[in-house]
């Protein structure tokens, strides 16, 4: 590297993102409850609204977003003007690090918080700052005692990935009030929906400054692949954040598909049905097998097991069925496994290869 091309502090500690694996050598069509996606694909209304955009695509879309963020308000009940949409919530949350903190200033997360947090705070020149959790869970009191003068951001996912477990409105409502002036709350809600009765924070938003609430349409909403996510945020937070938002960060047919996606309220609830149904049984099966894991409000569940090695072993078998899991030993759990929920048949067939990996016949 010459020294006169030397990138800004922080940049070269960014290792890269790793996803969840999508192949197993050596065969063609792998069962994939690596990266949390739904099973039953998006609404078909979504195909229909796509195809009737990619009609047009000599023409630059909207800037604004106003559709899209309309159909947001008017589901969510929310704000129309204090909604900012970006290329996934990622965008979004990057957006937050840039223009809230930079050299000098700490964004703060937790243990095992998800991946990319870390690059988030360090592509921004800020100090990353993580705070233990407890029994996998996030800890309020231990989160507040790594608050400083210096911290700007904080980044917490409600449901949590990979653990899965989430903080009560009380619990989301003291922190919050206890957070000094200079520091934002982000809840980073890509598990929002499926965490029954939780709002994603929405309600704290409004009645404060200092929250922030991001959402997505890569998990609930099946479109990982179109990139589309939200944030709701306060007047002023939302200007800052479109001041250094790309114009065009939204192509037209992404714009359309999620707008599509927004309004088929009754493919979200066939969704949340699936996924509840689904996860309690897949959380019965590992537990039948003595396979621990906690009640999660998420769509996947950790599986943890006796070890690392335990774990290799189960993950090898699983692919062996042609079953693709996350190894989450970069999350601070080398004994565990995160199985995304799937269809019945999936859930049915991950349930058999870890009883035959338990007890081979
Ligand atoms: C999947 C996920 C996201 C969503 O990312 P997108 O950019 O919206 O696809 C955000 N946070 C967490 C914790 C996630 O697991």
């Amino acid at each position: 590297m010459t020294t006169a091309m030397r990138a800004q502090p922080g940049i070269m500690d960014i290792a890269l993102y790793q996803g969840g694996a999508s192949q197993i050598e050596g065969q063609t069509d792998p069962l994939k409850l690596s990266s949390n996606e739904n099973p039953l694909g998006a609404s078909p209304e979504v195909t229909v609204a796509v195809t009737e955009a990619a009609r047009t695509l000599h023409r630059y879309p909207t800037t604004d977003h106003v559709r899209l963020r309309t159909a947001i308000a008017e589901v969510h009940g929310l704000e129309p003007d204090r909604i900012i949409c970006g290329v996934g919530s990622d965008e979004v949350l990057t957006l937050l690090a840039m223009a809230f903190a930079g050299p000098g200033d700490e964004v703060l997360y937790t243990e095992h918080g998800f991946g990319l947090y870390r690059i988030f705070a360090l592509s921004a020149g800020a100090t990353p700052v993580v705070a233990p959790e407890r029994d996998r869970r996030i800890d309020v009191d231990r989160l507040l005692d790594h608050v400083t003068p210096a911290t700007r951001l904080i980044y917490i996912a409600n449901p949590a990935n990979p653990t899965g477990t989430a903080l009560d409105m009380a619990e989301l409502t003291r922190l919050a009030d206890a957070l000094p002036e200079q520091c934002l709350l982000v809840l980073d809600g890509a598990y929002a929906e499926f965490y029954a009765g939780y709002d994603g924070g929405a309600a704290l938003v409004t009645a404060r400054e200092n929250v922030v609430m991001t959402r997505t349409f890569s998990k609930l909403y099946g479109l990982g692949g179109l990139r589309v996510g939200w944030g709701y945020a306060s007047q002023h937070v939302v200007d800052v954040l479109n001041r250094i938002r790309g114009p065009f960060n939204l192509s037209a047919v992404a714009l359309a598909g999620a707008e599509a996606a927004m309004r088929d309220r009754g493919f979200v609830e066939t969704c949340l049905r699936e996924n509840s149904e689904q996860r309690a049984r897949l959380t019965g099966g590992l537990r039948q097998l003595g396979i621990a894991c906690d009640e999660s409000q998420a769509n996947f569940v950790l599986a943890r097991f006796a070890d690392e090695a335990e774990a290799r072993a189960a993950d090898a078998h699983l692919k062996s069925a042609g079953i693709l899991v996350r190894l989450v030993k970069g999350y601070g759990f080398p004994e565990a496994l995160r199985i995304t929920v799937g269809q019945s048949d999936d859930v049915t067939r991950v349930l058999d290869a870890l009883a035959s990996f338990r007890q081979p016949t």
